[in-house]
């Protein structure tokens, strides 16, 4: 499966705003951004260039797909298929993103970053209603229960990562069982609850040129 292999940090520099990449270091005083808070290159540091509207989209597109680790290719398709749900594209869209197993995972605590979250679903340690699921693109739906495979329970990382969970907080539609390693799907993601900077109109605005 093709994925972003470049340095995480350089994103957060170019899209000039932290995008939580890579878990605890994020939340220390290692972060790239916090250092050198300009875009990466040599030309990062030049200030009062001119910004065209479709500047401003695509860096807005951009932001989105690198926040939920995606390729242009996958992010479009998720874009396609908010077209063609009910209600407001740009809605659909990140709530179609957030319903991916690998964003769900993230939120629930089992891992510190999406990036970390993905690994864990490619390697078999998660269940989905009791079956394995390896698809970190996976939707998933009211009423599913993920959980961690009994024999995944020692591993360090995610326990860690639950260790942690409350610096970041549970989602309200989503359901923690700490204790179990488990979670539960409430509800349908809802669009208040995303605290990043978002415009997703400009990410529409995009792609209906
Ligand atoms: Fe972005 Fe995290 Fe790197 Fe900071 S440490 S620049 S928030 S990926």
């Amino acid at each position: 499966m093709a994925r972003y292999t470049d340095a995480s940090c350089r994103q957060c520099r170019r899209e000039n705003l932290k995008l939580f990449l890579k878990g605890d270091r994020c939340y220390s005083d290692k972060c790239s951004f916090e250092r050198r808070a300009y875009a990466p290159g040599q030309h990062g540091q030049l200030k009062f260039r001119k910004v065209s509207d479709y500047a401003v989209q695509l860096r807005e597109k951009q932001k989105v797909r690198r926040i939920y680790g995606m390729l242009e290719g996958q992010f479009r398709r998720s874009f396609q298929a908010a077209e063609q749900s009910k209600g407001v594209t740009g809605e659909n869209l990140l709530m179609l993103l957030e319903r991916r197993l690998d964003s769900a995972l993230f939120r629930l605590g089992f891992a510190s970053s999406r990036a970390q979250a993905r690994q864990i679903v490619r390697h078999n340690h998660i269940l989905i209603n009791g079956k394995k699921v390896n698809i970190p693109s996976y939707m998933v739906g009211v009423g599913d229960v993920v959980s961690l495979k009994e024999k995944s329970r020692a591993n360090k990382s995610i326990v860690e990562s639950l260790e942690a969970v409350a610096r970041r907080g549970v989602p309200t539609w989503l359901e923690l069982d700490k204790d179990n390693f488990k979670g539960t799907v409430k509800a349908m993601p809802n669009r208040q609850e995303l605290t990043m900077p978002i415009q997703e109109q400009l990410i529409v605005e995009l792609y209906s040129k």
